[in-house]
């Protein structure tokens, strides 16, 4: 459990500095490292969750958009040069046979490339969201 030799050359994770003699579990120099890298494990953590919320608002405010408007049938492709990303959405599944997505209260179909029937729904009507 103990490390014998200073030869072991175990490092700190967040300054790499040799570990002093210690338990051999040891993973930091001292506790200002630890602190540090668990608070930048964190700060990541939380980034990645603000891009992801970003994305989702973003596709959010086009669909919303879109779905105010007369247009049936929206390529793609036209939704992605308004910078909707089609990999990310908050839940999918099947509805009346074709593949479903909901982004919030929005829902939408992709068939071929097309997305139809962007609609709004009321929460909890449906999917027991
Ligand atoms: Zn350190």
């Amino acid at each position: 459990m103990y490390r014998q030799k200073e030869t072991d050359d175990q490092h700190c994770l967040e300054c790499g500095d040799k570990l002093p003699y210690g338990r051999s579990d040891r993973k930091f120099c001292c506790g200002t490292c630890k602190n540090r890298y668990h608070n930048r494990i964190m700060r990541q953590s939380r980034n990645y969750k603000q891009k992801v919320k970003d994305i989702l608002e973003r596709n959010y405010m086009i669909l919303d958009s879109l779905r105010r408007t007369t247009l049936k049938n929206i390529p793609l492709s036209d939704l992605e040069r308004m910078g909707f990303r089609l990999d990310f959405f908050t839940s999918c599944g099947l509805s009346s046979k074709r593949e479903s997505y909901m982004c919030y209260d929005i829902r939408y179909h992709v068939t071929d490339g097309v997305v139809t029937s962007i609609a709004r729904i009321s929460i909890g009507s449906e999917d027991g969201v």
